[in-house]
C-alpha cells in the first residue's frame, strides 16, 4: 500500500487522464494542482505511474467505451499502481469500472475530496470506495489556483456544476446533481491567481452555465460576475463557453455589447429546430425563440462567433423536421456547427420513446449539417479578409508554417507573420481565409 506522496521517500507519481467535455477538462487541471500541491510527481497519462486518475464521461456510448479504456490502459502500464475512476460514468456505473481495473471509484459530489478519498483508501477505509452518493451534490468547487502549465495563456474557469433541465435524452442531471452555483469571491479570486500565473483569457465553463445564481434566486448573478471579473487586474478577456438559449438575458446582450472584455462569441445548443421535436427532447424554448435570440445577439455584436450544438436523428425525427433544422441554421448568422447523432442513454427519458431514426438516416443527416457549418465558418472568415481581428498570442509555431498562432475574441484561429510576442493581443490584419483558419500580418 504507498504511502501518502509527502512523506514517501520518493515523490509518488501520479498520471491523469481527461475523457469528455471542457468540464472535465478543467476538473482534471484543478486534481493535477491539487497533486502537484501535496507533493506528487505528475507524468504523462502513457508513463509507469503509482497513481492513475481518470476523469470519465458517460454522455454516450462512446464516452463510456473510452473511459473503460483510459482505466484498462492505467491497470496494464502498471499492475500494482493504484487506479483511480471518477466523473460522470463513475457515478453512474461504478461497478463498470471495477471490473475495468479500477481500485476506488469516487462520485462527482466528492470529486473536490478525491485526495482524501485516495489516502483513506490506502489507509485501509476501503468502504469509502463503494458506492458514489446518489443524486451527487458539488458541496466544494475543485480550483486550480494559479497552476500554469508552460505556455499556457487561456484556461477554464468553473463556474457552476450540475442541471435542472431534465432534457429527455441527457443523462448529466443524474450524474452531476441540481444545479450549483459557485460563490463568486471564490471564483474572482481564483481568476486573480490564474491572471498572477499568466492566463490571460478566462472560459467560464459549467455543466449549465446559463443557469449561474438561479439556485439561489438570482437571475442577475451571471452579469454581475461577468463584471467583477472584468475588473480583475491583468485579465483581457473573458470567455462563456456555452449558454442554452432560454438563459440568454436582455442584460447579458446589452453587458456582451459594451464590453471590451467579453469575447464575441456565444455557443448556444439548438439540438433541433422543429418545434415537435424539441418538446418531445423536453427543451423549453421553440425555432422561433430560438432565432430571434440569435439574431439579436448578431444585430448587437458585429462579428460575432455564434455556434450551435445540433444533435440529429432524435426518435421521431422525420425527413420535415429534419429539414426544419437545416433550413432555420441555413437561415440564421451561425459561424459554426457541432453536429452530434442521437446517442440513447439508459436511464433516461427518450428510452421510452417510439420511432428510432435508424443510423444510415442519421449518417446522412449528419453530413448535410456538417457541410452546411463548414460553408457558415468559411464565409465566417472570408468576411474578416481586409478587416483587423485581435488574436491572443500563444507560445508556440505553427508546426506547418511556422507562423504565429492565436486565437481572436471572435472565435477564429489566426496565424500571422510580424513581430508578437507569446501571451500578448496583437492587431493582424486578415489577407486570406479558410474554412478552419485566416492569415494575417501584424499592422
Ligand atoms: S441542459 Fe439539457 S442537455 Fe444540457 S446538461 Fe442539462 S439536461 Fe443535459
Amino acid at each position: 500500500m504507498p504511502e501518502p506522496a509527502h512523506i514517501a521517500s520518493s515523490p509518488l507519481r501520479v498520471a491523469l487522464q481527461n475523457v469528455g467535455c471542457k468540464l472535465n477538462a478543467y476538473e482534471v487541471e484543478a486534481l493535477t494542482h491539487g497533486f502537484d500541491q501535496r507533493g506528487f510527481e505528475i507524468v504523462p497519462f502513457e508513463a509507469q505511474a503509482d497513481v492513475y486518475v481518470v476523469n470519465t464521461c458517460t454522455v454516450t456510448g462512446s464516452g463510456d467505451a473510452d473511459s473503460r479504456k483510459a482505466i484498462r490502459r492505467a491497470r496494464r502500464a502498471n499492475p500494482s499502481a493504484t487506479v483511480v475512476a471518477t466523473g460522470c460514468y463513475a457515478q453512474r456505473s461504478p461497478d463498470d469500472l471495477t471490473t475495468a481495473g479500477a481500485d476506488l471509484v469516487v462520485g462527482n459530489g466528492q470529486k473536490a475530496h478525491l485526495l482524501d478519498r485516495l489516502e483513506a483508501h490506502w489507509s485501509g477505509e476501503n468502504e469509502l470506495s463503494l458506492a458514489p452518493e446518489t443524486p451527487p451534490r458539488t458541496d466544494t468547487f475543485l480550483s486550480i489556483d494559479g497552476l500554469v502549465e508552460q505556455g499556457r495563456t487561456r484556461g477554464m474557469l468553473q463556474v457552476q456544476d450540475g442541471c435542472d433541465e431534465h432534457c429527455t435524452y441527457c443523462i448529466i442531471p443524474s450524474v452531476r446533481g441540481q444545479s450549483v452555483s459557485r460563490p463568486a469571491a471564490q471564483i474572482v479570486e481564483q481568476a486573480q491567481q490564474m491572471v498572477a500565473a499568466g492566463y490571460r483569457e478566462l472560459a467560464l465553463t459549467g455543466v449549465h452555465t446559463g443557469s449561474y445564481g438561479y439556485d439561489l434566486e438570482d437571475r442577475d448573478a451571471l452579469v454581475r460576475l461577468l463584471e467583477a471579473l472584468e475588473s480583475v487586474d491583468g485579465l483581457e478577456r473573458i470567455r462563456l463557453n456555452s449558454i442554452e438559449p432560454a438563459y440568454i438575458s436582455d442584460a447579458l446582450i446589452a453587458h456582451a455589447a459594451q464590453s471590451d472584455k467579453f469575447c464575441r462569441h456565444f455557443h448556444v445548443p439548438l439540438q433541433s429546430g422543429s418545434d415537435a421535436i424539441l418538446k418531445r427532447m423536453g427543451r423549453h424554448y421553440d425555432a422561433a425563440y430560438y432565432g430571434s435570440r440569435i439574431r439579436e445577439i448578431a444585430e448587437s455584436l458585429p462579428q460575432c462567433a455564434i455556434g450551435a450544438d445540433v444533435m440529429v436523428g432524435f426518435p421521431g425525427e422525420e425527413d420535415v423536421h429534419f429539414q426544419q433544422t437545416y433550413d432555420l441554421l441555413a437561415d440564421l448568422p451561425m459561424t459554426y456547427l457541432h453536429v452530434f447523432p442521437f446517442s440513447l442513454r439508459e436511464g433516461t427519458p427518450a428510452e421510452k420513446l417510439a420511432q428510432p431514426c435508424d443510423s444510415a438516416t442519421k449518417k446522412i443527416r449528419g453530413q448535410q449539417l456538417i457541410e452546411l457549418g463548414k460553408s457558415k465558418r468559411l464565409a465566417f472568415h472570408q468576411r474578416s479578409v481586409g478587416q483587423v481581428l485581435a488574436p491572443l498570442v500563444e507560445d508556440r509555431l505553427d508546426a506547418a508554417t511556422g507562423l504565429r498562432v492565436g486565437l481572436s475574441d471572435n472565435y477564429v484561429r489566426v496565424l500571422f507573420s510580424g513581430e508578437a510576442n507569446a501571451h500578448q493581443i496583437v492587431n493582424v490584419r486578415i489577407q486570406q481565409a479558410r474554412e478552419e483558419l485566416v492569415y494575417g500580418e501584424v499592422v
